[in-house]
């Protein structure tokens, strides 16, 4: 068995006054659920637990609505917890409220249309404070059903778009995972069930050749001396809709519907299984891939193998040590339970932390955190922060962050808020001004779509539109309207 963390021992007795205060604070409010509001922030506090996360992000985690919400203020809190504990609080903070319009930031960051970068450079000298926020979110989304369904679809959208793509990018595989198949089920609820059952479905119909891989390897590696652990692993929901789109929704095409994962001792005995696996099975082309030389840019590593069984399946094998498999598990969170000791020190000497997992991005963020906030100058474009590969966020006037892929034009933008609003564009505004629908989108453009109730989508829009999922909108919007003429469309679109 891979063994949990142990319980780890928090000086209680300043827990207990954190509690203490922030029931205090919260006494007379309520969530949504009908509960005291204190039973959040002490979920909350549960999670960073769960997660290994230190005392101080703990004791923040259970006063992170305090300031925001509460007569509570920073002071008191530093000067009840300290400075490390108020500077969290104060991250937490400055977190909702920039999400709120972006402007408690701009007392030392220079001006850029970025906000999405702004907000990350803002928590970026503490990355504790993002952490904390991933908690909040975790159980704002477990308690979701208590909101009207307006907002359910609001929180899920954005946690799908922004907090999820940050898990993963912290290498926290439970808590991307949790977050996406959460989210989705509100997203869209009729596609989360169809693929929940179908993946059920599959399941069950490999069960026993499963159990029959299982034991043929259990008796390779016994025969060999190899020390492992198998178990098998479900993928997400979300992960299957995500890659079926890449697909064309072709299940045939989809290798990793089932997994298997091997844990071992040490690097070596990586390596050894894999050849076991090929000596037993046929490997597929192109289908080998070693992550432990060359690790993901979120510091994840395994290899990974997609063999063909002698009954004709197609499984994936994943095989790494438990310290991958801890990391590929809990990420950042796992680094933090490691290196608690040296973080803590190094926070009280004020020493920008060099990560000792190859999260290079968040060193580069805390350095430039830094630089601004001594004065110095730094060329935001020159940050090499790739968070999310060839993706943009723009904004609605509202504030409602939205993603996209690099190269999306306004008419994407539109039928991505709705396909009533693509329907009947008649301009748009992009930062306040006027602008037309060529213009490509850029990171941190605040974008206004103008409809009227009068217009008609427009065939030459299909020139002035980036993501299939407009095109497919437009096309069928089209295809509705003039359903006399499906040939001059299809003309027309072959043209392109
Ligand atoms: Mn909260």
């Amino acid at each position: 068995m891979i063994q949990n963390h142990p319980e780890k021992l928090h000086d209680s007795k300043r827990i207990e006054k954190a509690i203490e205060l922030a029931k205090k604070a919260h006494e007379g409010q309520f969530r949504k659920t009908g509960e005291p509001y204190i039973v959040h922030p002490l979920a909350v506090k549960k999670i960073l637990e769960e997660w290994g996360m230190d005392e101080d992000t703990i004791i923040a985690g259970i006063l992170h609505d305090t300031v925001e919400d509460t007569p509570l203020t920073l002071e008191e809190i530093k000067k009840e917890f300290g400075e490390s504990v108020a500077f969290l609080v104060d991250g937490v903070t400055k977190l909702s409220t920039a999400r709120n319009g972006m402007r408690d930031i701009d007392t030392y960051l220079p001006a850029t249309r970025d906000n999405f970068l702004r907000l990350m450079i803002a928590l970026g000298d503490d990355i504790r404070v993002l952490i904390i926020k991933l908690a909040d979110r975790l159980h704002n989304l477990r308690t979701l059903s208590a909101l009207p369904p307006d907002k359910q679809k609001k929180v899920a959208k954005e946690t799908l778009e922004v907090f999820a793509p940050l898990a993963d990018r912290l290498n926290m595989g439970l808590l991307r995972v949790e977050l996406a198949d959460l989210s989705f089920k509100y997203v869209d609820p009729r596609r989360y069930e169809e693929l929940k059952n179908l993946l059920e479905k599959y399941n069950k119909s490999a069960a026993k050749s499963l159990q029959k891989i299982e034991e043929e390897i259990t008796e390779s590696l016994k025969k060999e001396k190899i020390k492992f652990e198998i178990s098998g692993r479900v993928k997400s929901v979300y992960s299957l809709h995500k890659k079926l789109a890449k697909h064309n929704q072709n299940m045939g095409e989809i290798y990793d519907l089932i997994a298997l994962r091997i844990i071992v001792e040490d690097i070596t005995s990586c390596y050894l299984v894999l050849g076991l696996i090929h000596s037993l099975y046929t490997p597929m082309n192109g289908r080998i891939k070693d992550y432990i030389a060359m690790p993901k840019q979120n510091g994840y590593q395994s290899l990974h193998t997609t063999v063909i069984t002698k009954d004709k399946r197609i499984i994936e094998f994943q095989i790494r040590t438990k310290e991958m498999h801890e990391y590929a598990e809990r990420g950042l969170a796992a680094s933090f339970y490691y290196n608690e000791q040296k973080l803590t020190e190094n926070y009280k000497k004020g020493k920008i932390e060099h990560l000792p997992t190859n999260l290079l991005w968040i060193t580069e963020l805390q350095m430039t955190a830094a630089r601004l906030r001594e004065g110095k100058k730094v060329d935001l474009k020159k940050l090499k922060i790739n968070l999310f590969a060839d993706k943009i966020f723009v904004y609605t006037p509202k504030g409602d962050i939205i993603d996209l892929p690099n190269g999306a034009l306004p008419l994407d933008f539109a039928y991505k808020l709705h396909s009533e609003i693509g329907d009947h564009v008649v301009g748009v505004k992009i930062n306040g001004k006027m602008s037309n629908l060529n213009k490509k989108l850029e990171q941190g453009d605040v974008v206004e779509i103008l409809t009227s109730k009068n217009q008609t989508p427009k065939s030459s829009w299909l020139d002035k539109i980036f993501t299939p999922h407009a095109r497919e909108k437009l096309t069928r919007a089209l295809r509705l309207l003039n359903h006399s003429e499906p040939k001059r469309l299809k003309k027309r679109k072959q043209k392109k």
